[in-house]
């Protein structure tokens, strides 16, 4: 057990002084320092300087690390040519991206304030930087696969990727399971994985309504991917509509990414079946598709989440850059609001749709915390100036292990 006392305590209701936290795994105490001395003795106490601040560690709940070498080898403004350059340029960015690239990504995610993140997983070639990474890993082992004939080699290849994950026996190290979209994903493969995730109680992820070009092809079998797929798969339709594909997961509730381009109706299922909406903002804006409609899903009562996306549609991994970019996107919210929000969106909400007991600074969490050096005596806009001003981290715990600062 230890005793931390830094001058603020950044909780979602207000921000709290002169209070100190005891911990090891999990956050067993929040009271005066006083107090926590006379329940807990002969314990070490962490002294923090000066207008320091507790808050809970990120959670990054969509990125893809295996495409962590793209820098400017892919084209950016319009999705499917962004796609088309994937293709073009997939060999490279894989071979490009060996172990020591893949682990710079989790170390940067870390020194940004990650403790957490969501990995979608393609080729398994990212696991052994997810098993090494310090930070809380859920391990999304993607399934894609829009041919019927090739359904049982894929599957079978999912099977072994997943298998591996579940091998893994280290704290905080979840495997998942990704079905990759409505369109490149046969309903062969995306029923029964969904049913081994429902039985396995497995999360589930997919990307959903991400570009105009999804909304044409599934609506009616035409726009950009019609040349696609004709060309590449000579497929002429679409394997499922975006009803169909929704419906799939009705008794399983999901982290759908981007959905963007999703209509009213869409919107309703989601609501209903109690998903979760992942907004990954800069990725968006540079392929060319939506923002997404934020005030919408607050009024549908929809839970929506902030995360990176994959370096293949990104310039950093970075959980207070994609606020900060949200913020100024979403210029007509509340200001305010919006911040408190956004930090919301990278701590519990994305930690109660992943299901993992983190997010906030409350007793029973787990002690993933971020200590952050304020100038001066925060204010009620602490949230705002939290995504504004890059404050320095200088310790960083995950499961009550110190893994930054002295
Ligand atoms: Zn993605």
């Amino acid at each position: 057990m230890k005793i931390i006392v830094p001058d603020y305590i950044y909780t979602n209701e207000a921000v709290l002084s002169d209070l100190a936290i005891a911990f090891d795994k999990t956050i067993h105490k929040i009271a005066s320092l006083e107090e926590l001395k006379k329940s807990y003795k002969d314990v070490e106490i962490i002294k923090l300087a000066k207008n320091t601040l507790i808050m809970p560690g990120l959670i990054n709940s969509h990125v893809h690390i295996e495409f962590s070498a793209n820098k400017t080898n892919l084209s950016y403004g319009d999705f499917i040519n962004w796609l088309y350059s994937v293709i073009e340029n997939r060999e490279e960015l894989i071979n490009g991206c060996d172990k020591n690239c893949m682990a710079k990504a989790c170390e940067d995610m870390l020194e940004s304030g990650i403790t957490t993140f969501g990995a979608i997983s393609s080729h398994a070639m990212d696991l052994e930087a997810c098993v090494n990474a310090k930070q809380n890993v859920v391990f999304f082992n993607e399934l894609i696969g829009s041919q019927a004939v090739m359904a049982d080699t894929l599957y079978g290849d999912f099977i072994s990727r997943l298998e591996a994950s579940k091998s893994v026996k280290r704290d905080g190290f979840y495997p998942a399971v990704a079905i990759h979209s409505p369109y490149s994903v046969h309903p062969i493969l995306v029923k029964k994985a969904l049913k081994l995730a429902k039985e396995e109680g497995l999360k589930l992820t997919a990307h959903f309504m991400e570009s105009q070009a999804e909304r044409d092809w599934l609506d009616n079998n035409n726009g950009d991917f019609k040349e696609f797929f004709d060309k590449l798969l000579k497929q002429n339709s679409a394997v499922s509509s975006s009803k169909e594909f929704l419906e799939y997961f009705n008794t399983h509730n999901a982290l759908l990414t981007h959905v963007v381009n999703a209509d009213e109706d869409e919107l309703n299922t989601i609501a209903k079946n109690n998903h979760t909406i992942i907004h990954c903002p800069i990725s968006n804006r540079l392929l060319g598709n939506k923002t997404l409609d934020i005030k919408k899903l607050i009024d549908k009562n929809i839970r929506w989440v902030v995360a990176t996306d994959g370096l293949s549609s990104n310039y950093k991994l970075d959980l207070f850059e994609e606020m900060k970019i949200s913020l100024f996107m979403h210029s007509e919210a509340p200001l305010l609001e919006l911040a408190k929000q956004l930090i919301k969106g990278v701590t519990i909400h994305p930690a109660n749709a992943l299901g993992l007991n983190t997010g906030e600074i409350k007793e029973g969490k787990n002690a993933d915390m971020l200590v952050l050096n304020l100038d001066k005596k925060p204010n009620e806009e602490l949230p705002i100036h939290l995504i504004l001003h890059r404050y320095d981290i200088s310790k960083i715990y995950i499961n009550g292990k110190q893994v930054k600062g002295d």
